[in-house]
């Protein structure tokens, strides 16, 4: 998805900076000034780029192009579209600013729209947000009425976005709809939804991807001679299935079928969620190196159980310490020190 786009380094909310840039007339969009460099400099579009007038530092800021996969596919058909402004953009904002946001993957009322299978119900478990909804449709136009709304009764429950953009599916699922769109286009005919069903069906049968939770007893794809590299189904079908159909022997080499670990010590968790690790399974499958994505995996591994211990270690003593009521800065240093634990596993291991 970030084909053609710069790494950001400034994806997540922060404050204390003022060199943001916007979009003239649309404010809502925010820039950091690496991505202005290298997306709009010495393009047509730069003039409707300015400095972002920053009133208050302690505002929190992210960068569009780092924060949203939907404007980073806005910009993508900007360009492959040979358009000479920032509509797209503009429109997504506009978007953004006028409809309720989408929860992701907390559960939340909003107004549900849902797809219908061939038999004409609709698909099970899944419920999409109107924002993106409406997004959907700005973007990729042939499938304006692609999705539909849900019957009054199930239109208004609590539920997740099954398109979130965190969640792990978004690619998949997002890459799925521009295929539609563009056989609609090229066809001439209406969008065929049947591929878009398969997938979604395919995808919520399987367990979701629970990330970096650790689980006992639960079933995985792994390969025997590297049982630390435990995959979840979900990031098996999305990552290295695809490797298999093209005879990559690393990803031969996983079990086809989920599997308990033996020996699993305080338990097992999915190892090929993040960008970092889909990285490294990636380079591992074109070199065709199974040593370097062992060495990987038992270097996060070991990283993972170490901080794993100290959190439960530093969670415990300020258990006991709430015991013995300490004072607020006993709380304090613990509560920092949890947060270094996550910030290291964030930054260096995940
Ligand atoms: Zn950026
Ligand atoms: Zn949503
Ligand atoms: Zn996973």
């Amino acid at each position: 998805m970030k084909k053609g786009l710069p790494d950001c380094q400034r994806p997540e909310s922060v404050s204390g900076y003022d060199d943001w840039y916007t979009v003239i007339g649309a404010p809502g969009l925010t820039f950091c000034p690496g991505c202005v460099d290298s997306v709009f400099e010495r393009t047509i579009f730069r003039p409707s780029i300015r400095r972002l007038p920053q009133l208050n530092l302690n505002n929190n800021i992210s960068c569009a192009f780092g924060s949203s996969p939907w404007l980073r596919l806005a910009w993508l058909l900007t360009l492959q579209q040979h358009r000479t402004d920032l509509t797209l953009l503009r429109d997504l904002a506009d978007i953004e600013a006028t409809s309720e946001p989408c929860p992701g993957g907390t559960e939340a009322t909003r107004s549900w729209y849902g797809l219908r299978d061939r038999e004409g119900y609709f698909v099970k478990d899944f419920h999409i947000c109107y924002s993106d909804v409406r997004k959907t449709e700005r973007l990729l136009p042939t499938l304006s009425g692609f999705f539909v709304r849900l019957p009054q009764r199930s239109s208004h429950g609590m539920y997740t976005c099954g398109i979130r953009a965190e969640g792990n599916r978004f690619s998949a699922y997002l890459d799925a709809l521009i295929a539609t769109h563009e056989r609609a286009l090229a066809s001439r005919k209406g969008p065929d939804p049947m591929p878009f069903v398969d997938l979604v069906e395919r995808k919520t049968r399987l367990r979701e991807c629970t990330r970096d939770n650790m689980l006992t007893g639960g079933l995985w794809h792994f390969m025997p001679s590297v049982p630390s590299l435990t995959i979840c189904e979900d990031c098996y079908e999305a990552v290295v299935e695809p490797e298999v159909r093209r005879n990559s022997e690393v990803a031969m080499r996983f079990n086809r079928t989920i599997q308990p670990v033996y020996g699993e010590g305080m338990g097992s968790s999915c190892q090929l969620y993040s960008r970092r690790m889909r990285k490294i399974f990636q380079r591992a499958v074109e070199d065709n190196d199974l040593k370097y994505l062992a060495r990987k995996s038992k270097e996060r591994r070991e990283a993972e159980l170490r901080l794993q211990e100290r959190y439960k270690d530093v969670v415990r003593l300020a258990k006991r310490l709430s015991r013995d009521s300490a004072g607020v800065d006993d709380e304090r240093r613990l509560n920092r020190e949890l947060d270094r634990i996550t910030q290291e596993w964030q930054a260096k291991w995940e």
